[in-house]
């Protein structure tokens, strides 16, 4: 448990509000974000880079409600971005387009003009091809564009094969091998200034170790490049710091800043990072209600009223998230997993079972946590942890479920940040075929 989400009275609470109050007045399923967790962390970023020339630009993909980009802008965050949609968020939100960053793969003609116009800091170029694009749809508008280049470090992030993006096979990057060939071309071009190098490795990282052996890579590549007279203004080390979800000791902002930090003391470069998951993870839960309980033959089901369309990481990568009682109570009696006795098969008394946590979509893979001891009977509201950071974001609407709503507290105060979806605006823009 966090200083920002515990338990008052055997109620849990975001800040000092209590979460079932919350659910009665917004319904569920409902996110809730700790406006002071999201600030505080921010914060602990600020101060572990200010002895020198810094930029935390929050990746924006991590959870990117406006409440949430605009009290990051406030603070003082860039962003990293990577679609044109997330730079028109931030822009909406009143970040600033000159402490931005444009990453990604796949960059379209008009999301690089869209970010030239806005005048964007600097765009991560992660191929030749696009590079080649950027010069081309830059010079199409008389401006010049700045350019770092994601340069693939090959480093081991170790985490979920599905969020480690720094090895030799991801697709994410130029090759290292290749990336000196590149900076030369890009100096060449008329219509691309260089400013800056940068990396990213992977998301949920749990040790420095990748970290510094990437920074590491990036330095000697630097060199290089310095030797043949490309100097940059800027190195970004990317995001990827990881959270805890149950039991892992991932290095603290400080530890991590520090590590960097003693890496790159002898530069004189201006260091981006972009955190997501760390700024935001745990600074949100997923709110829902037992809908129903079902005792299978071989498992206990808790059917409740979030699904993996309102947080896919349990169905996509496995994800562990801890599931708590927004009502504590006192265990009715000792564990056991066996069913409830005859006419009990809706468990009544909450005795205290083990669950596979399940929502209503139509998928096997629906669940939001399996094996989990609950001591709770229908109606009852749980709390998904660390649900901050890629839950809202990732949402869809498969089984045409409205979006969740979303909500911040900030101490007593609580404020609705995006109303729940309505089944209308999922198909609005839908048309019947007329022959
Ligand atoms: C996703 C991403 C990040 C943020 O990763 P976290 O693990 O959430 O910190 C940073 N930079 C880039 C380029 C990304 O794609």
């Amino acid at each position: 448990m966090s200083d920002y989400f515990s338990y008052q009275n055997n109620r849990l609470c975001a800040e000092q509000v209590p979460l079932a109050e919350i659910a009665q007045r917004f319904g569920t399923p409902c996110y809730v974000y700790s406006h002071t967790a999201l600030t505080d962390g921010y914060r602990q970023f600020e101060f572990a880079f200010a002895g020198r020339e810094h930029l935390i630009c929050y990746a924006v993909k991590a959870n990117s409600n406006l409440a949430i980009l605009h009290q990051l802008a406030r603070l003082g965050a860039g962003f990293d971005v990577v679609s044109g949609g997330e730079l028109q968020r931030v822009l909406a939100a009143g970040g600033a387009a000159g402490k931005v960053v444009f990453s990604g793969v796949g960059k379209t003609a008009t999301e690089m003009r869209l970010a030239l116009d806005a005048g964007i800091l600097c765009f991560n170029v992660e191929s030749e091809a696009e590079l080649l694009r950027l010069n081309e749809v830059a010079g199409s508008m008389g401006k010049i564009a700045p350019l770092s280049l994601r340069v693939n470090p090959d480093v081991d992030a170790k985490t979920h094969p599905y969020i480690s993006t720094g090895l030799r096979q991801n697709k994410f990057g130029v090759a290292y091998t290749e990336a000196l060939a590149l900076y030369r071309k890009a100096a060449e071009l008329p219509y691309l200034r260089v400013t800056g190098m940068g990396c990213h490795i992977g998301s949920q990282l749990t040790e420095t170790g990748p970290f510094i052996a990437a920074a590491e890579k990036v330095l000697a590549l630097a060199d290089m490049l310095a030797a043949e007279g490309i100097t940059l203004e800027h190195l970004d080390l990317g995001g990827g710091l990881g959270i805890r979800y149950n039991d892992e000791t991932p290095p603290s902002i400080a530890d991590y800043a520090g590590a960097l930090l003693t890496t790159l003391r002898l530069r004189s470069e201006k260091i981006i990072v972009e955190p997501g998951r760390v700024l935001v993870g745990n600074a949100g839960v997923l709110l829902t209600r037992v809908e129903y309980l079902k005792h299978g033959e071989e498992k206990n089901f808790a059917i409740v009223d979030a699904a993996m369309n309102d947080l896919m990481r349990p169905a996509l990568y496995d994800a562990w998230h801890r599931i708590q009682p927004v009502q504590r109570k006192q265990l009715a009696s000792p564990l056991s997993n066996s069913l409830p006795q005859a006419g009990e098969r809706t468990n009544v008394k909450g005795d205290s079972l083990i669950y596979e946590v399940v929502g209503p979509v139509c998928e096997t893979g629906d669940f939001l946590g399996h094996a989990r001891e609950l001591a709770i009977t229908q109606g009852d509201l749980l709390a998904v942890m660390s649900a901050g950071a890629y839950g809202m974001s990732m949402s869809s609407n498969y089984n045409s479920r409205p979006r969740a709503a979303e909500v911040m507290v900030s101490g007593a105060t609580v404020q609705l940040i995006r109303e729940r979806e309505t089944v209308h605006q999922l198909f609005a823009g839908e048309k019947t075929f007329l022959l």
